[in-house]
């Protein structure tokens, strides 16, 4: 059997199950893949409700794995690619630290959104293969792929089409889901959605032999606040006192008044019960969810992603 990442015939070793796939251990290059390796495509994409409530709700400012590109800024005022880049967050932020941003995504309605609530221009759903053509080899000082790589059918394909867009010497900027991480965030981290897992080592392995070298490589910490809206879920319910939907749910709307009318008209009190509710999920899980992340921090499972830098070779 054939590696899915580093493509070698290694007799990959079989790791678990999900659904109808198999995950596997390539013992040459570390790398893990899951069998059949294949992209459920974009239809499937726009009626994942992840997806498609982030295009409705956009987020406003860069995220963690964004913040550590946003500390090496390599190549600083040049070039710079976001590619699959969502409804812009980091981009913007890119282009706010000097940058000549442009980004590219597979999803028309989140560059829809970008353009709308960034006023983002350069932005263009294409694949690579189209950008390139669009701006010709070597056009790009930096490429970043923020979890990216992890949905790709062929990550060693991609990867080399993709370096056609940067210049030598070029900075390519990556996150993904950390292989390492704890049972508990790796819920959305199986296939058809994500179909590679990835270590420090294979990241490493995967980079060097595609005439790359790493920079900066940093497994970063699952936010305390990303426990707290864990706990939050498993606690679903049992804590809830329901006000928000009290306050927008129909039987609450005047005769003739539409939801989102009411929504409008209850803007500030629904905002002003949004935040009691997470001061309250503070109050409530703060000292479960302190203990629970000092148990990971011990058994070195409280990384949520992988962030690396890394140079094309001259
Ligand atoms: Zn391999």
């Amino acid at each position: 059997m054939q590696c899915g990442i580093c493509k070698k015939n290694s007799n990959p070793i079989f790791k678990e199950k999900s659904g109808n796939y198999s995950l596997y251990e390539c013992p040459l290059c570390g790398g893990q893949f899951w069998n059949p390796m294949k992209n459920p495509g974009a239809e499937w994409y726009e009626k994942d409700i992840r997806y498609s409530f982030r295009n409705k709700n956009p987020l406003k400012t860069p995220e963690v794995n964004h913040r550590e590109f946003l500390r090496d800024l390599p190549a600083s005022k040049g070039k710079l690619l976001d590619i699959g880049m969502g409804t812009g967050n980091f981009l913007a932020a890119a282009v706010a630290n000097g940058y000549d941003g442009y980004g590219t995504d597979f999803d028309n309605d989140a560059i829809e959104t970008a353009k709308e609530f960034f006023g983002l221009q350069n932005v263009f759903p294409l694949n690579t293969e189209e950008a390139i053509k669009k701006f010709g080899p070597g056009y790009f000082d930096v490429i970043t792929l923020f979890e990216v790589l992890e949905h790709l059918e062929d990550p060693s394909e991609s990867l080399e089409k993709i370096k056609v867009l940067l210049k030598k010497g070029g900075y390519l900027a990556i996150s993904v889901p950390y292989r390492g991480s704890s049972k508990l965030f790796k819920a959305h981290d199986i296939p058809p959605r994500h179909l590679t897992r990835w270590s420090e080592k294979s990241m490493e392995n995967f980079l060097n032999s595609h005439q790359f070298s790493v920079t900066r490589m940093k497994v970063i910490p699952v936010p305390f606040s990303y426990l707290i809206t864990k706990y939050h879920f498993w606690y679903e319910g049992i804590f809830s006192f329901g006000a928000v939907e009290k306050l927008t749910s129909p039987k609450k709307t005047q005769k003739g008044e539409t939801i989102a009318n009411n929504f409008k008209k209850n803007y500030r009190k629904i905002k002003m019960l949004q935040s009691l509710a997470r001061l309250k999920d503070y109050l409530l899980f703060s000292i479960p969810a302190a203990i629970l992340y000092l148990r990971l921090l011990l058994n070195k499972k409280a990384g949520l992603d992988l962030y690396v830098l890394a140079q094309f070779k001259d």
